[in-house]
């Protein structure tokens, strides 16, 4: 469900006559739409992983359809849909310039290989796959891997589950990138994030941002 590509209203099912933008809302579902895009999105984003840049696209709440493209795209074997919210997460925020170096990449936050080979892709490639569109940076999955297959760290306490996660990803050695700016498709606690920039620092690539399409 909620693959409708437009002219369908995304939040209702709507015809759209005139929809020439992604994501096609109709005006009821664009007045409630809990946008997060530029300086508040990004001010919260810090506060939770440190970042030092940071873009997200929405708050995931109770909106149905937010949640639905969300479920879609982690669940449903929905890559288009993964890239196609990338693209615009993209083209919703300028590229920093301090991005535009030859040896920035985006890197999407891994999932072990287990789930992936379960699951048979991971989201967050699919939507770093859609900022490079608009962005114009190489995607580079390979640079971060996650060392432990854990099903769940939400039953260990915050400081825990940060100092726990902070072990699960390695990044390779010797790598012609410097920078990084790391993927995902939702922003919870930070705690993932935070580990993904240190994992990078430790070897020696610059984390210079995050972005997420949500935050919950
Ligand atoms: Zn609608």
């Amino acid at each position: 469900m909620n693959t409708l590509a437009p002219p369908h209203c995304v939040g209702c099912g709507h015809w759209l006559v005139d929809a020439t933008d992604w994501p096609g809302t109709c005006d009821v579902c664009s007045a409630a739409w809990p946008d997060l895009r530029g300086s508040a999105g990004s001010l919260l984003f810090r506060e939770r992983c440190a970042a030092p840049f940071g873009a997200t696209g929405f708050r995931l709440r109770s909106e149905r359809y937010l949640r639905a493209q969300i479920h879609d795209m982690k669940y449903g074997g929905n890559r288009f849909l993964a890239a196609r919210w990338g693209k615009w997460l993209g083209d919703s925020h300028p590229c920093p310039a301090f991005l535009t170096a030859k040896e920035t990449a985006l890197i999407p936050v891994p999932m072990h290989w287990k789930k992936r080979m379960r699951r048979g892709y991971n989201q967050a490639f699919w939507i770093a796959w859609g900022v490079s569109m608009a962005w114009n940076l190489p995607v580079r999955p390979d640079l971060l891997r996650r060392t432990h297959h854990e099903s769940s760290l939400t039953r260990l306490s915050r400081s825990d589950r940060s100092n726990r996660s902070q072990a699960l990803y390695v990044s390779k050695r010797q790598s012609e990138v410097k920078a990084a700016v790391v993927v995902d498709d939702v922003l919870t606690t930070g705690s993932t994030m935070l580990a993904c920039g240190v994992a990078l620092e430790r070897k020696g690539i610059r984390w210079d941002g995050a972005m997420t399409l949500a935050l919950a």
